[in-house]
């Protein structure tokens, strides 16, 4: 009889880092539009506004192409322009502080909160000038930022908050989903995000005209949407109140975004039960484990599972730990490259290696496992012991 001595002795699978969980109501949804006629924006999107707004019990939502998209409208709307400054966090991904650059503000960096690896309020206090306009933390991974701390300092230094929330659909903070804490809030629907429109986003906004001017800078700043001057009780006439863009969602997008909103909880929970499964197998394994809330009343969406490799326990560093998965069939990813190690920023910003300690320290030692529905209890077991098996081996 043969009996297993190690985990390496499992047969090769194939886990890839990300796949969406689509399924017959996705489908039915998109091809009802589809059937419909009507392909770009009109009732379906209208409702996926609604019913989104509804969910994080924010008071008006527009559903865009794109996360980038909501954060390049909400800091107009914000009043951010050439001169400000807006201060965010390195760690996180390049649109976060493209989207600055578009409205001609300058992007000031300031470090990540070690353990949560969100914006440090501290961090953020210590750059605030008289030009700073907004504060823009990034609810890393999943897990909510410190929003008391910044809506304090907003009121206090009379600035603008911004929430970069792509990683953030099902976040809580103190009770409250996020969603309408901040002046703005920006999610994502890309197709890697616990939520997904193949592409897409949503902004949700606090002040009610501020809102209404952003619909129409969404849509080349025209008075009426196509729904307005098309659908039978439309009518053709519109103005053009402002040189705006091109960033509304489609219909076909908003429908597989109404069925993925229909069983969001279900997905959610899902997610919960893998992270509670990744948590107890990689407590004693030589890694430092993402944390689970922060605060009472918070709840992690759980859009990423970080590990983050402890050198004192491994003598393997996080490039070898990547390949080895790998070599097994698990995909993984590193979030992110901080802003500040790209040589673009470093010439645009002046930013340079060893600005953000905190940073550099959690990047070098950090990856993303595969978390996702669509993987089945088997692959949660086989990356387990994938990963404990690579920390045995390279244990101190
Ligand atoms: C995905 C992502 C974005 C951009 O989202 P898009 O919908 O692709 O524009 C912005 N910020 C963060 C932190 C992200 O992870």
């Amino acid at each position: 009889m043969v009996t297993s001595s190690n985990s390496t002795d499992q047969a090769v699978r194939s886990v890839p880092y990300a796949l969406p969980y689509l399924a017959d109501e996705e489908i039915a949804g998109v091809v009802a539009a589809l059937r419909s006629g009507w392909i770009t924006t009109g009732p379906q999107v209208k409702e996926f506004e609604q019913r989104f707004a509804r969910h994080v019990k924010a008071p008006q939502a527009i559903a865009l192409n794109s996360c980038t998209a909501a954060l390049h409208l909400a800091l107009l709307g914000a009043g951010v322009g050439p001169g400000d400054e807006v201060i965010t966090t390195p760690l996180t991904f390049c649109a976060t502080v493209n989207t600055i650059l578009h409205v001609g503000a300058r992007p000031v960096l300031a470090d990540v909160d070690p353990r949560t690896l969100c914006l440090s309020p501290d961090a953020a206090a210590a750059k605030i000038t008289p030009r700073t306009k907004a504060l823009l933390p990034v609810h890393y991974a999943g897990c909510p930022a410190d929003m008391a701390a910044f809506l304090h300092l907003a009121q206090e230094h009379r600035l603008a908050v911004i929430e970069d929330a792509a990683h953030a659909i099902g976040t809580e903070y103190n009770n409250q989903p996020i969603g309408a804490l901040g002046d703005f809030t920006c999610f994502s629907f890309y197709a890697t995000k616990n939520l997904t429109t193949g592409e897409g986003g949503m902004l949700t906004g606090k002040d009610e005209s501020t809102t209404e001017r952003l619909r129409k800078l969404a849509l080349h700043g025209m008075s009426r949407d196509a729904w307005q001057r098309y659908s039978l009780a439309g009518s053709w006439a519109y103005q053009v109140e402002m040189a705006g863009f091109k960033y509304n969602m489609t219909d076909l997008a908003a429908a597989l975004g109404l069925a993925q909103l229909e069983r969001f909880a279900w997905l959610q929970q899902i997610r919960e039960g893998y992270v509670a499964r990744y948590q107890s197998a990689f407590a004693e394994s030589g890694f430092e484990l993402p944390p689970q809330s922060p605060r009472p009343g918070d709840r992690h969406s759980w859009h990423l599972y970080i590990l983050r490799l402890d050198p004192c326990q491994l003598t393997i560093e996080r490039g070898d730990f990547i390949k080895q998965l790998q070599a097994v069939g698990i995909g993984t990813s590193v979030h992110f490259i901080p802003i500040h190690l790209h040589p673009y920023y470093q010439q645009e910003l002046g930013v340079r290696p060893g600005d953000f300690p905190v940073t550099e320290r959690a990047y070098s030692r950090m990856l993303s496992l595969p978390l996702y529905p669509k993987l089945s209890e088997e692959d949660v077991s086989y990356v387990i012991a994938q990963v404990t098996h690579l920390a045995q081996r390279y244990r101190k």
